[in-house]
């Protein structure tokens, strides 16, 4: 092609991008070293807690979520990348100073700091078309010093993955009347700790992960909790003072909030639990890729632009496990940019976006659920290593994962005591809190 080594930027220090630029530096014979773009001074994204909420000096938005007592909700045996393990001493649910601490380890293991540009912000990705380039594309970033627009540069590169994240941009529902709400409006991007709302009356809107670990926080500090939520009743105990509601319809006058069965409360703290917007501020529009209701569109496998395919943005699946999906789809984009798996034509990747989306429609799940893999990510993530032709994760891997969702589900009070153990490519064991061992839910046989 008369190409020489391909130039990959990678927008994004956290899991995601990290785990790119390993991938991308192990194939020295094909690719330039990897540009990383971070805006912030640290590695980690997520992982990296910030006390304060709101701003950084420098008067860019805080973007970790992170909040102060947070254990993961994934054994470290299925949350670790698969080719570099937590460490042995740590038990399967670790702090999240632990986690900053692993990919901090990552990157010098893998020898990735010397490609991160810190302080560096990604102000817009915009395609060329260029006589020789991957497929007559090439793309322009042009990044600026913080905030300051005037010290910007443009680099020129082969292909980009977006690895931006995508848990900071808080979502706020359009509830009728929120303005009228007296108390202390919130949401979880800004919940830090407990002891601040200890005593207080609380009405906790969500029962996603986050929602149900901060009712768990709340309770501890004698919060009275209602956790407001769509969901089927939750039939698991909850923790004391914690009770359930129908999702939150409206505000009426005086500032009480009214439920869908037409209950009604005035707490002192509505907090919100609701989850975070996508956003790719700097991406052209002529690339075309849309977010409606909380579906980023159109990706072929959740990936790539059809019009553009040599963009990529990693990680936008949601009710996944995080780092083995971006070590799949690391290497799945390196297997379409060196040629070992060659992408269909943009109508037949159009097509299959299409009937994708169609056929989720077809089982009843609405736009904003269609991201949410779930136990399909399995499936997923095994056709993308057959399609690029690599390594597909372990076993065990699948089996173990949706053993700890099972766990979660029966006993959400308890589940993080759990301690795992790997003993083979297919099997593992599960201990409790006492060290004794229990069954595993999910027969290795009747694998998902
Ligand atoms: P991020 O970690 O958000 O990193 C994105 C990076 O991109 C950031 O460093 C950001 O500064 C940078 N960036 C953004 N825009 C630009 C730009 N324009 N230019 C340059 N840089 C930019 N996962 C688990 O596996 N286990 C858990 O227990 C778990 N618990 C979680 C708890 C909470 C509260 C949250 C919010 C998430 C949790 N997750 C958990 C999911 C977690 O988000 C993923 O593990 C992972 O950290 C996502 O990595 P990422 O690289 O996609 O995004």
């Amino acid at each position: 092609s008369g190409l020489g080594k391909l130039r990959v930027a990678v927008i994004g220090a956290g899991a995601a991008g990290l785990c790119a630029a390993r991938h991308l530096l192990s194939r020295p014979d094909t690719f330039a070293p990897p540009v990383v773009y971070e805006v912030t001074k640290n590695i980690g994204g997520t992982w990296v807690y910030e006390e304060k909420v709101g701003y950084y000096d420098n008067g860019l938005p805080i973007h970790s979520s992170m909040y102060r007592d947070l254990r993961t909700n994934i054994p470290k045996e299925v949350m670790s990348f698969p080719d570099f393990p937590f460490a042995k001493h740590l038990p399967s649910f670790v702090h999240h100073t632990e986690v900053r601490k692993y990919l901090e380890e990552y990157c010098h293991h893998f020898r990735l700091w010397d490609h991160i540009k810190f302080g560096t912000t990604v102000a817009s990705v915009t395609p060329v078309k260029v006589k020789d380039g991957w497929n007559g594309l090439a793309w322009n970033v042009t990044s600026n010093d913080g905030l300051d627009q005037s010290k910007s540069t443009t680099e020129r590169f082969d292909a980009v993955m977006v690895c931006n994240g995508h848990f900071y941009d808080a979502y706020i529902p359009a509830i009728p009347g929120l303005e009228k709400f007296k108390g202390t409006l919130m949401h979880s991007h800004d919940y830090r700790n407990a002891e601040p709302l200890a005593g207080k009356s609380v009405v906790l809107l969500g029962a996603g992960l986050s929602g149900l670990d901060i009712a768990m926080e709340l309770s501890n500090v004698d919060a009275k909790v209602i956790l407001s939520h769509g969901q089927h009743p939750l039939t698991c105990s909850l923790p004391s003072g914690v009770q359930q509601a129908p999702p939150v319809t409206s505000l009426l006058d005086d500032g009480s909030l009214e439920f869908k069965d037409g209950r009604r409360a005035k707490p002192e703290v509505f907090l919100m639990c609701t989850g975070y917007n996508f956003t790719f501020p700097f991406l052209d529009e002529k690339v075309g890729v849309k977010v409606q209701e909380h579906l980023v569109w159109p990706l072929y496998k959740f990936l790539i632009p059809p019009a553009y395919p040599s963009l990529f943005i990693v990680g936008i699946c949601r009710a996944i496990c995080p780092f083995p999906h971006f070590h799949i789809q690391s290497q799945f984009v390196l297997s379409v940019l060196d040629g070992s798996f060659s992408l269909p034509t943009r109508e037949e990747m159009e097509k299959d976006i299409e009937l994708d989306i169609a056929a989720r429609r077809a089982r009843g799940i609405s736009t904003r659920h269609i991201l949410k893999l779930d136990s399909e990510q399995w499936a997923y993530n095994d056709q993308l290593a057959q399609l690029g032709g690599f390594q597909p994760l372990p076993y065990f891997w699948s089996n173990l994962y949706e053993s700890n969702k099972m766990f979660r589900a029966r006993d959400m009070l308890n589940y993080k005591t759990f301690n795992y153990t790997v003993l083979s490519e297919t099997e593992w064991a599960v201990h409790n809190f006492h060290g004794q061992q229990l069954q595993n839910p999910l027969p290795v046989e009747k694998q998902i």
